[in-house]
């Protein structure tokens, strides 16, 4: 069995801006669905900053070819959190991707078509952010697998609420469902006394999701230690622990 055909149900993790914490977001939805017993895939394809092997730990592993196809890389031995990206096939991570459309295009063809995921229950897209060459690619390539939809990952501010509009309008136009908005970065909630400290302007993505007739899909705070566990790799073994597990796992009953 080769692409898609065993994967139930495909979910996209969309942005209107970088920086907003898509990637973060699309680890902690993949390593919550992986905690409670799904096989699951995490496709990044967000090729010139791939950073999904550096989230959950991966970075510098290596995609073998089987007959079916590419390997993914698993996180662990359970092989319940299965990896690709394009970060593996670099052959220095320093290096820019400098790639025009159609390379974009043919790299998440190959993604789709030759990546030997097996059964899976669910394999989130993480995409880059905006409306580029790449979202284009993937709208096209999942015309004979209709993914179940999109979630859409905004800060509380109005700047990136505007560009969630045109993300919106994207899928719209594409006919890809939008399962629902996550406000990520929403209020810090103080490690010592556990008061929620709104830093930006706040509520603008349930507001959003309330304009746009959409499901309002939860807050994400801002954890301090998450960067930290990023750079050290610990973030896929640490976080079962951390209060975002408990978060993301209440989102996800929300749209699955
Ligand atoms: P994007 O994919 O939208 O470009 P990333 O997921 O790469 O954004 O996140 C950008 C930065 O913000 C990363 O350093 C990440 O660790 C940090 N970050 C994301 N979400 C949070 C959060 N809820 N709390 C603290 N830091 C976060």
């Amino acid at each position: 069995m080769s692409g898609l055909d065993g994967v139930r149900r495909i979910v996209l993790v969309l942005s209107g801006k970088g920086g907003v914490g898509k990637s973060t977001v699309s680890a902690e939805l993949a390593l919550a669905l992986a905690a409670a017993g799904c096989r699951v895939g995490l496709l990044d394809i967000d090729l010139t900053g791939p950073s999904q092997p550096q989230m959950l730990g991966v970075a510098g592993k290596q995609v073998h070819q089987s007959s079916a196809g590419w390997v993914p890389v698993y996180t662990d031995d359970t092989k319940r959190l299965g990896v690709m990206s394009l970060g593996f096939l670099l052959p220095n991570k320093d290096d820019a991707v400098i790639w025009r459309g159609p390379k974009k295009t043919a790299m998440i063809k190959q993604f789709v078509a030759d990546v030997a995921w097996g059964e899976l229950d669910y394999l989130l897209i993480d995409t880059p952010p905006g409306t580029s060459d790449e979202h284009i690619a993937i709208a096209e390539q999942l015309k004979t697998h209709p993914p179940e939809g999109a979630v859409i990952v905004t800060t509380p501010q109005a700047v990136s609420l505007a560009d969630v509009r045109k993300e919106l309008s994207f899928c719209r136009k594409v006919g890809i469902p939008i399962l629902g908005v996550i406000e990520n970065m929403s209020g810090f909630v103080c490690p010592h006394c556990e008061e929620c400290t709104e830093l930006f302007s706040t509520g603008g993505g349930e507001r959003l999701a309330a304009e746009q007739s959409l499901a309002f899909l939860g807050r994400v705070p801002i954890d301090p230690n998450l960067t930290t566990l990023m750079e050290t790799a610990c973030f896929a073994e640490q976080f079962k622990q951390s209060p975002l597990a408990g978060v993301t796992t209440m989102m996800l009953a929300r749209f699955l």
